[in-house]
């Protein structure tokens, strides 16, 4: 027996012409939106009119000069809202910006949208524009079947995800989101599951020392001793957290330093930055005070001194296996696209960790992209994984709202 949901659902595959979906995730590739400095407002300028075009609703707000947060709305019908019952809103999130091309020669053009056996190449092709158009072309489908959802649809499209969240912050500062009841966010997952994901802590550390002719180096601080005793103590370092069964334990990275000037001075000055990694349970204000614990001591020791920046600071976020969310989006898998997906953690973060706390709603990641391919050169997006992404968001709305 077909239900009413899978005869909306089917409709609205139908609408989808996979020709012009393709084109459309070549067009936003092809707009260069590497943050720094973002140009996030041409990508969605284009999707504007994309969408504006097939009838959608499209808000933008431009955050700061050149940046751009985008809103494209399918509204319930008003006729089909069940009374006295709260409306489901389900937001769909994506950022609009990539990360540079990097200093490694690419084989493809990196803005070119080239498509060769079933691949698309490009910046942004997996993280996350194939993600970002999968789900405009889902709401796009929706509208053109004619669907009357039972509740609304929006997606949230931000800039600045791959540097500070800032287009997040905004949309949680303004509240322009704050009645969503469940989000999905379509970083790349290879069209998996994801519910739960590591929180960032990234510091900057500078040590300061006492500056000397390289000939006397007694009469000095070396800065970079300092930092390298700090090195060896955070190699060591144990960071108190319960294993969690889907995303395991914490990391530290290293991830750069600098010091000295010339070889015959003794350096007054060493910085390092570190990437940690945590997971649900750890606080950070703990991993921060045990750090200063170290280098309160180190710095004392030597004679120098020391501060800490925080540069990033996004927890970790995780919705549980058995939540009712969680279940439909793997059932609606089951059901419409005969998928198994089982929900699994991540070590990258996400607008989730900005959304996650303040909303306090289900929140989930699935997306066509390939997370192995994130951030590297001739990135890539499988085409078939992105078409199908485009039938999961189609059925996941519809079974979620209602139709
Ligand atoms: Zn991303």
């Amino acid at each position: 027996m077909k239900t009413i949901q899978s005869e909306a659902i089917h409709n609205a595959w139908n609408m989808l012409n996979e020709q012009e979906a393709i084109s459309f995730l070549q067009e936003l590739v092809r707009i260069n939106s590497v943050n720094p400095p973002g140009g996030e407002k041409f990508v969605a300028e284009a999707i504007e009119s994309r969408m504006q075009a097939a009838g959608l609703v499209v808000e933008l707000d431009e955050i700061a000069e050149g940046r751009t947060n985008l809103f494209v709305s399918l509204p319930a019908n008003q006729n089909k809202r069940m009374e006295n019952q709260p409306e489901r809103i389900l937001a769909f999130s994506g950022h609009l910006d990539t990360v540079p091309i990097g200093s490694v020669q690419w084989k493809h053009e990196p803005f070119g949208a080239e498509l060769a056996e079933n691949k698309l190449y490009g910046r942004g092709t997996s993280d996350m524009k194939g993600g970002v158009a999968a789900m405009l072309m889902a709401l796009d489908c929706l509208h053109r079947s004619g669907v009357q959802l039972k509740g609304s649809l929006r997606f949230v499209g931000t800039v600045g995800e791959e540097v500070d969240c800032l287009g997040a912050k905004h949309v949680v500062a303004k509240g322009q989101i704050d009645d969503a009841t469940a989000m999905i966010i379509s970083e790349p997952s290879a069209n998996e599951l994801y519910c739960a994901h590591k929180g960032a802590l990234w510091l900057t550390i500078d040590v300061f020392g006492k500056t000397a002719h390289g000939s006397m180096p007694e009469q000095g601080v070396n800065a970079i001793r300092v930092m390298n005793a700090f090195i060896n103590k955070i190699e060591k370092l144990s960071l108190v957290y319960e294993p969690h069964p889907l995303l395991g334990g914490p990391s530290i990275n290293i991830g750069t330093i600098e010091g000295g000037i010339k070889t015959n001075v003794v350096p007054d000055a060493c910085t390092m930055t570190l990437d940690i990694r945590t997971v649900p349970g750890q606080v950070h204000q703990d991993i921060l005070a045990q750090l200063h614990t170290i280098l309160d001591a180190l710095c004392k020791a030597a004679g120098a001194s020391y501060q800490i920046e925080i540069a990033n600071d996004l927890p970790s976020i995780t919705t549980p296996e058995d939540d009712a969310f969680t279940i439909l989006a793997v059932e609606t898998a089951q059901k419409h696209l005969d998928s198994q997906l089982t929900p699994k953690g991540v070590r990258y973060y996400t607008d989730g960790s900005i959304y996650a706390p303040h909303l306090e709603i289900p929140v989930l990641i699935y997306g066509p992209g390939e997370p192995l391919m994130a951030h590297q050169p001739d990135e890539w997006i499988e085409v078939e994984k992105y078409l199908e992404s485009i039938r999961y968001f189609i059925a996941l709305a519809v079974e979620y709202l209602g139709a």
